[in-house]
């Protein structure tokens, strides 16, 4: 399937079964090495790299010496073993090396500003102007190609589950998925601007006011938002939408994707995904998005200190995390994760050593009560060479806290494995804004909870707080892989939520009033999801940094300096749009 009309085979696909083969390989030169008379050359191509022999006696077309890093080349030879000895278990094609009967010269290439496969951090924007050379390394190579896969198989799933896949417009009204839109001036309509889609979120739900039951898209949303190790300016999203259905079934659809991806990504089962309340992960893991191959939970000691005489427990919660065997962890370890604790908004870390005997090594102890130590010990069911982290101040501070530290304290997983699990029961609303009005969590269209209906309707201000939703999201290893919910269907209900959210009709008919008239003419009840794609990949691939499996990724500062954009228009184009720039200074 890899011939052509140029080459037999790939190079990085031969092995000790094409031995005796006759081939023609066509690739870039990734090393040389002159011995004297003969030449010993790595191709590469998009299969791997093979070693190829080139003999001065026997007639090829081209001077071998000549030969020099990443020149293209077209070679024919003989497969062979390689001699006794000089075998590479390293190399997939290691056991062999093909013997050079004719060279060609493809083209010739200036030496490589970077070194290719070879990664050094601070050359990233070098990397990223170049990233055509670094795309020919090993690890982008691997990753683009296991990107493919994942995509393949979450579309097949989606098409095997009778999804329809439809595309939706890039230039569009702004979305209120929260973040700030990039725009686009319009020339046919100066002083006007469509926006790029945040998440074709309005245009599914249209879709499903429109009969087409079940809608997918591998979607390009684009949020100008800051960028950080898991967030690019724009972004894959599988997104989806089903009528008829809750969030039950929505699960089981993108559950059965995403673990599909899995196994086409990795060749193992992936792991059947579990489910937490948001409440539940608060408490045990300290954030919504809790990486589950750790095994530490936050315990919650309030109880056992509600009378403590010691001032720094006496706070609104008192929790904290026991570390089997972490009693060994000398004065200098624990003095930064004082610091990291410090750092993280505590107001301190206290330690204890937990000693035969039920005795507490730490700073504290001798502030605590007999009864208040074994009460924590027990709490925490610690053994004796166990270590104990206890955090004491506002609720949410300490949650937070914890559960950064929970990951950082916990040994690393080796080998790293998948945790999935699904989220639910999400608040509605998180905060208030400056007006007192709640944000919405999610978006303004999620359903709320069937339980808290009453609450929505009557309470006020920060009691709102407590309305929990009928969204979930998607976490795998501490990263957020995606959120959906239930979808409000019912005008007044939804006129109720925007009334909350402090958006008045004619707000809301301004941003999304064409919605709000679909639902007019016969909404089917609803729910979708959508999945981060470059996040999902960037785990399977092993990778910390999305950049990592993406083509052309921007630099943390939203550049690319490969095509130097952003980049000026000129004063034609400027003027087209009817638009004049105000330069800041
Ligand atoms: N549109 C949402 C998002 O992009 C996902 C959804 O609710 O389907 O996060």
């Amino acid at each position: 399937m890899t011939a052509t009309s140029m080459r037999t085979d790939r190079a990085g696909d031969l092995r000790a079964g094409d031995v005796d083969r006759a081939v023609a390989l066509c690739g870039w030169v990734a090393g040389r090495r002159d011995h004297g008379g003969v030449v010993f050359l790595d191709l590469r191509d998009a299969g791997g790299v093979v070693q190829v022999v080139v003999d001065p006696d026997a007639a090829t077309g081209l001077d071998a010496h000549t030969i020099r890093a990443e020149y293209v080349l077209r070679v024919e030879g003989t497969v062979r073993h390689r001699p006794e000895g000089s075998t590479n278990p390293d190399l997939a094609t290691g056991a062999v090396e093909v013997a050079a009967r004719t060279v060609e010269l493809l083209n010739r290439a200036e030496p490589p500003p970077i070194p290719i496969g070879e990664r050094v951090e601070a050359d990233e924007v070098l990397r990223l102007r170049y990233r055509y050379l670094d795309l020919r390394s090993e690890r982008l190579q691997r990753n683009l190609r296991l990107r493919a896969r994942v995509n393949h198989a979450l579309r097949a799933s989606l098409d095997e589950q009778g999804f329809v896949e439809v595309e939706t417009p890039m230039l569009i009204a702004s979305t209120p998925e929260g973040a700030r839109d990039f725009v686009v001036p319009s020339r046919r309509h100066p002083g006007s601007f469509y926006a790029l889609p945040q998440s074709p979120q309005l245009l599914k739900q249209l879709l499903m006011v429109g009969g087409i039951d079940r809608y997918y898209q591998i979607a390009r949303c684009l949020r100008d938002e800051d960028l950080r190790a898991d967030r690019q300016f724009e972004f894959m999203q599988l997104d989806a939408e089903m009528s008829f259905a809750d969030g039950d079934d929505v699960m089981a659809v993108i559950g059965d994707a995403v673990r599909a991806a899995v196994v086409a990504a990795t060749g193992r089962e992936a792991p059947p995904i579990g489910r937490l309340t948001w409440q539940e992960a608060r408490d045990r893991f300290g954030t919504d998005k809790p990486d589950l191959r750790v095994l530490l939970e936050i315990v919650d000691v309030h109880e056992v200190l509600a009378a403590t005489a010691f001032r720094a427990f006496q706070a609104e919660a008192v929790r904290g995390l026991c570390v089997p065997g972490g009693a060994e962890l000398g004065r200098g370890r624990l003095d930064a994760l004082i610091e990291r604790a410090k750092g993280l908004g505590a107001a301190g870390l206290v330690w204890m050593r937990v000693r035969d005997g039920a005795e507490l090594d730490s700073p504290v102890a001798r502030h605590l009560t007999d009864d208040e130590r074994l009460g924590i010990i027990d709490a925490f069911g610690a053994q004796p060479g166990d270590l104990l982290l206890l955090v004491a101040g506002a609720l949410g501070t300490v949650a937070s806290v914890l559960g950064a530290l929970r990951v950082e304290v916990a040994h690393p997983v080796d080998p790293p494995d998948l945790a999935l699990a699904w989220l639910v029961d999400f608040p509605l609303f998180e905060g208030l804004d400056d007006d007192g009005h709640p944000i919405a969590a999610h978006h303004p269209f999620t359903a709320p909870h069937p339980a808290d209906r009453d609450l929505l309707e009557h309470a006020t201000g920060a009691d709102l707080l407590a309305v929990r939703s009928r969204s979930y999201d998607l976490v795998l290893n501490g990263w957020e892989m995606g959120s959906g919910s239930v979808r409000i269907h019912d005008p007044d209900l939804q006129a109720r939520v925007l009334a909350v959210l402090g958006i008045d009709e004619s707000r809301a008919r301004e941003r999304f009033g064409f919605l709000l008239d679909a639902f007019g003419y016969g909404a089917p009840p609803h729910a979708g999801f959508a999945v981060g794609i470059d996040r999902l990949v960037a785990i399977l691939a092993g990778e910390d940094n999305i950049r990592e499996v993406i083509a052309f990724p921007k630099t943390q500062s939203g550049t690319d300096p490969l095509t130097g954009a952003p980049s000026g228009i000129d004063a034609r184009q400027l003027r087209d749009l009817g638009l004049s720039v105000i330069r800041r200074t």
